[in-house]
């Protein structure tokens, strides 16, 4: 049993099954509390006799991802670092931790090594899909930066689509949700996605009115789109923006919707106008501009400030509540949709990039 993998409940159940006791549940919160927060698996700290101590370390197993690189750039109100991760296979995925403003931050962490969307500003997407990431390894991203900092919020924005491997990404939120261990609330996640509809539908039933959602939306119609997202057109944007439509649950849900700007692709006023129209009937929502990052082959130039001032200005002018993303990690391949083998090589496992 991976113990990163199991919520509380769980890893008692399966004690009470291994152990054929009918109680446990103080000792699974506590070894669930010290795996998730500190990484630390040693049943005998916590005073238990040797056979039961044999006995836990029979049931369950420690699989802390290992840090073989850590590339840090220096930013208003602390540092990004970005963290390459060895899986037990060998591959690498990465995280990246980032400082938001009065003393918080947080942890961008991949879901899937590789991805299979291709999208064609995105350095992940040229990989291809390798596999997805089991819920401890998920939850592991989280882990080993606990273990220096606790992250305020945890995005699932890194390598990989999120609801391409949903069974894992639910049951990392839980892990993640759990009191004993590390306890977030589900307003200190967001789940970021290119649209993935029956995902969205999926996350809807959870029920957790507090879960924040992010759509990638990069196109705001479907030829555009499939242009520049090939392999996000499964669902036509009428579809994702009634899915978005149904996700919420509560009145003051602000949705993400994130726009990577496209030098001479998707920077035009037309552009503009069809985002508003997406937009319009969303509700609530924040719409993100993030400034190309340009990677190893890149599809255009990262525009310049006057572009993304100038962009961020019609969509203002058309009623949508923008937000301008400031760049942080480019000079470390941290940025979102980045290279990150350039600072941080990784061999013939994987490079990784943040999803924008
Ligand atoms: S932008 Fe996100 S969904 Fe698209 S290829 Fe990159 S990681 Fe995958």
């Amino acid at each position: 049993m991976d113990l990163l993998a199991a919520t509380t409940d769980q890893l008692r159940d399966a004690a009470v099954a291994h152990f054929k006791v009918a109680k446990g549940a103080g000792v699974a919160a506590a070894i669930h509390r010290s795996a998730t927060r500190d990484g630390a698996f040693d049943p005998q700290a916590l005073g238990l006799g040797e056979a039961a101590c044999a006995g836990w370390r029979a049931l369950a197993q420690l699989q802390l991802p290992r840090t073989v690189d850590e590339v840090v750039e220096p930013v208003a109100g602390g540092e990004v670092r970005k963290r390459l991760l060895r899986l037990h296979d060998g591959l690498t995925v990465e995280s990246v931790h980032l400082p938001m403003g009065r003393g918080r931050s947080s942890l961008c962490v991949s879901t899937q090594a590789g991805c299979a969307r291709a999208c064609t500003f995105c350095e992940t997407g040229r990989m291809g899909l390798r596999r997805n990431l089991t819920a401890g390894e998920i939850v592991g991203q989280v882990t080993v930066q606990h273990r220096v900092q606790r992250p305020d919020t945890i995005v699932f924005q890194g390598m990989g689509e999120p609801l391409d491997n949903l069974e894992h990404l639910l049951q990392a939120m839980a892990v993640l949700t759990d009191r004993a261990g590390l306890g977030y609330a589900h307003d200190r996640l967001t789940v970021c996605t290119v649209g993935h509809v029956p995902g969205i539908a999926a996350l809807r039933q959870l029920g957790q009115k507090r879960l924040n959602l992010s759509l990638s939306l990069n196109a705001a119609d479907d030829r555009q789109r499939a242009a520049i997202m090939p392999n996000s057109v499964r669902y036509a944007l009428a579809e994702i923006q009634q899915a978005l439509r149904d996700f919420r649950q509560r009145a003051n849900l602000a949705l993400g919707i994130h726009w990577c700007l496209l030098p001479g692709i998707n920077d035009t006023p037309a552009d503009a106008d069809r985002i508003a129209a997406f937009c319009a009937p969303l509700g609530r929502l924040l719409l993100h501009v993030i400034p190309y990052n340009p990677g190893s082959a890149p599809i255009t130039r990262a525009p310049d400030e006057h572009e993304v001032v100038r962009f961020v200005g019609w969509l203002r002018d058309r009623g949508v509540p923008v937000r301008r993303r400031i760049t942080k990690g480019r000079t470390v391949m941290a940025g979102c949709g980045q290279l990150g083998a350039a600072g941080t090589q990784l061999g013939a496992a994987a490079t990784s990039s943040r999803c924008p």
